[in-house]
């Protein structure tokens, strides 16, 4: 008798004692479940007025090609030495990514057919807040700007090369809402580039001036 009320409160205390963290525990993890879904639900906000990545007053030509990925678009200056003509910020935001993808591989100036490297090679990826973002690949060299700053339209981030998965020195560019690549929109006016079903090009002229 004496046994069973010595050794039986403290059990029942400690289930208790358990029963009540359980509770705890599993109030928490409701409450950060609704924080991420909250996060990553949220409706996107409106399309960014996002300007060519280069220069303003320049004509590039704008394309993809089958097996590209629908939505990717690739940048080729139709003037000068394409090699480390500046890259520009499609409109303002905070760098998210400014590193290599992949692989370098060895393609340069100096060595223009040296070995493919993988992936999208030097590149960034910057944030412009209601969950969208651009990226820039292929970088001639390390990104100018850092993970974490905050550029400006227009700012310069790197300069065109062919790291990466790369046949030529070009900008492979592509405009993201949330977690999907989507149309990519220039001063406003849609691309038309909406698949990789056949080759495309065309001609634009930037307006991603100061
Ligand atoms: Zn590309």
């Amino acid at each position: 008798m004496l046994w069973a009320v010595t050794t039986g409160h403290p059990r029942s205390h400690r289930r208790a004692r358990r029963t009540r963290f359980g509770l705890l525990f599993g109030l928490v993890v409701v409450i950060a479940l609704a924080v991420a879904a909250v996060i990553v639900l949220r409706p996107p906000g409106p399309r960014p007025l996002f300007q060519m990545p280069v220069g303003c007053g320049e004509t590039w030509q704008v394309g993809t090609y089958p097996g590209h990925g629908d939505y990717d678009v690739d940048f080729f200056p139709l003037s000068g030495d394409p090699w480390g003509q500046p890259v520009l910020a499609s409109y303002e935001g905070t760098v998210t990514v400014a590193g290599i993808n992949g692989s370098l591989g060895g393609r340069t100036p100096d060595n223009p057919d040296g070995p493919r490297g993988r992936g999208g090679g030097y590149w960034v990826k910057i944030d412009h807040g209601g969950r969208w973002e651009t990226q820039y690949l292929h970088l001639l060299e390390p990104p100018l700007v850092q993970a974490g700053q905050r550029v400006v339209q227009g700012q310069q981030i790197g300069r065109i090369g062919s790291t990466g998965n790369s046949g030529a020195p070009h900008l492979h560019y592509e405009q993201r809402r949330g977690w999907e690549k989507v149309e990519t929109y220039f001063d406003g006016a849609p691309s038309g580039i909406t698949n990789d079903d056949a080759e495309y090009t065309l001609r634009l002229t930037s307006n991603n001036c100061p």
